[in-house]
């Protein structure tokens, strides 16, 4: 295995309605459609589709979606060895409402995700140990997150987080043990308290956050690109012009293309151009792992 992403899955649980049911109230909703999400899965799928040899740690809940969320994965040659189920609980869903505006309701709902904890990680160590990089977000235990941290350290394994969502409590310590953190302007505004609607209020942001030790930061900043920044050096990705149609899923499409050409040559500014590029064309599509193009798309598109 390239790659180990220890994260979560979530099903999406889509209603298209023109008209929300005030309490008590039954409606009929003209569409419904059911996605594989969670950012740990997007990732995973990400990098699978380019062609990574990609391993998930992962827990499905004792339900209906547990088959379908890995089935999904198969699908998609993510090894799922180590997605396991957790007894008497739902999966991780996501109710998701989404009106004639476009504009998203969404509840999440943790389920299975609460419940990876880091004695998963030990039982899934031998094959972990044969990673070269771990991918790592918040949508499961911060425990579990930092155990996977150390694991990463102990063995001489690379290691991206993701900090989304941005959760107060994250130990910087532990970021700073990793070689890449990569949050997107959202999350940097809330682990930092400061603004980023401007390039240099993103650039101040992010001096403060390396400031307190992180290796290498990677900001993603939507349709205004990315920047890494390393000590004092700052190195900008400009987006790639598309018409976006749906933006859903698009960090993740970053870092799962990062990573996998990151541990492909190494180049950290030929893999943001990569990951920029991949995730631009994630936008022209909706949904989020059904946007991201396979390695021939995504050849296609460059060209
Ligand atoms: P998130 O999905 O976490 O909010 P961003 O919105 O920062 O992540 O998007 C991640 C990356 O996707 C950006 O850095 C950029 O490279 C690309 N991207 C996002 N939106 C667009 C867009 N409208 N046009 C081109 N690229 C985009």
């Amino acid at each position: 295995m390239d790659i180990a992403v220890i994260g979560s899955n979530m099903v999406d649980l889509i209603t298209y309605t023109s008209t929300m049911p005030k309490a008590g109230e039954t409606l009929e909703a003209p569409d419904f459609a059911l996605g594989c999400g969670g950012k740990g899965a997007n990732q995973a799928v990400a990098a699978a589709k380019l062609g990574a040899n990609v391993m998930m740690v992962s827990k499905v809940g004792e339900d209906l979606f547990a088959e379908n969320t890995i089935r999904n994965l198969q699908q998609f040659g993510v090894d799922t060895q180590h997605v396991t189920v957790a007894r008497g609980t739902s999966s991780g869903v996501a109710p998701i409402f989404v009106d004639d505006q476009s504009q998203n309701r969404i509840l999440i709902i943790k389920g299975a995700n609460a419940r990876l904890t880091p004695a998963d990680i030990d039982a899934a160590a031998e094959e972990l140990k044969a990673c070269r990089l771990l991918v790592l977000q918040l949508e499961i235990p911060l425990p579990t997150v930092y155990h996977a941290i150390t694991f990463a350290r102990q063995h001489g394994i690379q290691v991206i987080l993701n900090p989304a969502p941005a959760v107060a409590g994250l130990d910087i310590d532990y970021a700073c043990q990793c070689d890449f953190f990569m949050p997107n302007e959202t999350e940097l505004e809330i682990l930092t308290g400061m603004p980023v609607s401007s390039d240099d209020e993103v650039l101040r942001a992010g001096q403060m956050l390396l400031g307190r030790g992180l290796k290498n930061l990677i900001i993603t900043l939507g349709s205004r690109g990315s920047v890494w920044m390393q000590g004092d050096a700052v190195y900008r990705v400009e987006p790639v012009p598309v018409k976006a149609v749906d933006t859903s899923g698009a960090g993740d499409a970053f870092i799962g293309c990062f990573a996998h050409f990151l541990i492909q040559h190494g180049d950290i500014p030929r893999a943001m151009q990569s990951a920029s590029a991949f995730a631009a064309c994630s936008v022209t599509g909706r949904g989020t792992q059904r946007s991201y193009p396979d390695a021939d798309a995504f050849h296609r598109f460059l060209t």
